[in-house]
């Protein structure tokens, strides 16, 4: 177990050296804008967590994110291009 960490933060080490520290940064962008959605009523914007999401009630596919702002019932829809590709259709498209 201790070896497994010590290679675990060697190799990490590395790809930072190698310049992933930018790819991380680039990473944590497309982050924000995931979770950052901006309210359609009230423009105001907030980050998404589950206890927002409203789901389809028929097949409970998540389909909009409630605005959390108080005084407000905007939603905002989950759009196509937050489509996560699964594992299954990632390997198709290689
Ligand atoms: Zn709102």
């Amino acid at each position: 177990m201790f070896i497994r960490e010590r290679a675990g933060i060697a190799t990490f080490e590395r790809l930072v050296e190698q310049g992933l520290k930018s790819d991380v940064l680039v990473r944590m962008g497309q982050l924000e804008q995931r979770y950052r959605k901006t309210c359609p009523e009230c423009e105001k914007e907030f980050w998404v967590g589950p206890e927002l999401i409203d789901r389809n009630w028929l097949n409970g596919k998540p389909m909009a994110y409630r605005c959390p702002h108080e005084n407000c019932s905007g939603v905002a829809p989950i759009g196509e291009q937050e489509h996560k590709p699964t594992l299954d259709e990632e390997l198709r498209q290689k």
